[in-house]
């Protein structure tokens, strides 16, 4: 995502910040202007900035917790933001580790739905959802047994539009311990939640299809082999089993739903640190004597883009970014591979979404 200027100062800020450390305004993301505004006026009124004052009001979240920077529309019917109001269950904070936890997963969390909606994505609760039109729920839950590796009780996934998940993954050493152990490249809270929301999203926008459904079984395979058995073969068979280029991740190749969840995943990957790029104007261009001609600027809108579009660009900036990282000594940023097959997969979400887009009232298209 790009960065956001605060209103107060024009100072650029990352998209987790409270305080300005420029001007010391409190701030507060609102994601009806998609930007931040800042508390004016004795603290009684939220600014944009401009001069406009927002009604709006600090997500309930904030207010008991200290756990959230969202503002939420006072035309709301809940006191909490867009992205606060999909949690089912809150984690025990009782338990001295979880508030630092639940905090990092709140973070991770408002960075899905922000993507979520400037996609336009089909976005209801739980109390909203009516047949064909699933809710979407979350219930993080603390896990004593999960402090033992391989003890966890509590399985993070999906099931019927409520993701769960174990707190021990917003543990850094944990969450590194078993991302080694099952041989991943890549293991984090945010992705955590692109993969699962996956799920959400085929049973929402794929299922109900026929269309869809039958396109999506082209490309990704019959889901209906049974899921149980076939995870129990893939853990079984380990690193032993093939794996073509045909799938974004080894994972992906253990049912078609895994694969469509961790395409999806990536498909929200690509368009945030394309967006990202874009909102830093970054650009790469190549050395003259050099044979690559893939130049970035990303003069686009990568939420909008076609999916060719955001694969050329990805491949030059994610050499650039990995070469970035190693230059820190940390492992690659993006270390996957985007074959013509795993791009034809996520041209499929991309228009999945596009559809969606299409179909909600005017009103509720996302801004530019
Ligand atoms: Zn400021
Ligand atoms: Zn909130
Ligand atoms: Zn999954």
């Amino acid at each position: 995502m790009r960065p956001f200027e605060c209103p107060n100062c024009r100072r650029l800020n990352h998209f987790e910040v409270r305080v300005c450390p420029g001007c010391s305004a409190t701030l507060g993301y609102d994601p009806a202007i998609d930007g931040f505004r800042f508390l004016a006026d004795g603290a009684t009124v939220w600014r944009d900035g401009k001069g406009a004052v927002g009604a709006v009001a600090v997500c309930q979240n904030n207010n008991a917790y200290q756990i959230c920077n969202w503002l939420v529309s006072a035309a709301d019917s809940t006191p909490f933001c867009r992205a606060c109001r999909h949690n089912r269950t809150i984690p025990d904070l009782t338990e001295p580790s979880v508030p630092m936890r639940w905090a990092k997963v709140e973070a991770a969390k408002r960075r899905l739905f922000h993507e979520l909606i400037r996609l336009g994505a089909p976005l209801e609760t739980k109390a909203q959802e009516v047949p064909g039109r699933q809710g979407l729920a979350f219930d993080f839950l603390y896990d004593p047994a999960a402090e033992t590796l391989g003890h966890a009780q509590i399985l993070t996934g999906h099931d019927s539009g409520v993701i769960t998940l174990n707190l021990i993954e917003a543990d850094d050493a944990a969450r590194e311990r078993v991302r080694i152990l099952l041989g991943e490249p890549y293991r984090t809270l945010l992705g955590h939640f692109r993969h699962e929301v996956g799920h959400h999203f085929w049973s929402r926008l794929v299922g109900p299809d026929p269309d869809a459904l039958a396109e999506c079984r082209a490309l990704f395979g019959d889901d209906t082999q049974d899921y149980d058995s076939a995870l129990r073969t893939h853990y079984a068979s380990g690193s032993s089993k093939v794996w073509t280029d045909d799938f974004v991740s080894f994972y992906a190749t253990s049912h078609p739903w895994e694969d469509f969840a961790e395409t999806f995943a990536h498909y929200l990957h690509i368009v945030d640190l394309l967006a990202t790029a874009r909102g830093f104007d970054l650009s790469i261009e190549p050395l003259p004597d050099s044979t690559d001609t893939n130049d970035v600027a990303i003069d686009f809108d990568p939420y909008l883009a076609p999916t060719t579009q955001l694969a050329a660009k990805m491949a030059p900036l994610s050499f650039a970014m990995n070469a970035i990282n190693r230059s820190m000594g940390q492992n690659d940023l993006y270390p996957f591979h985007l074959s013509e097959r795993v791009v034809a997969k996520l041209d499929f979400v991309n228009r999945l979404l596009a559809g969606a887009r299409a179909q909600r009232p005017k009103a509720l298209q996302p801004a530019g």
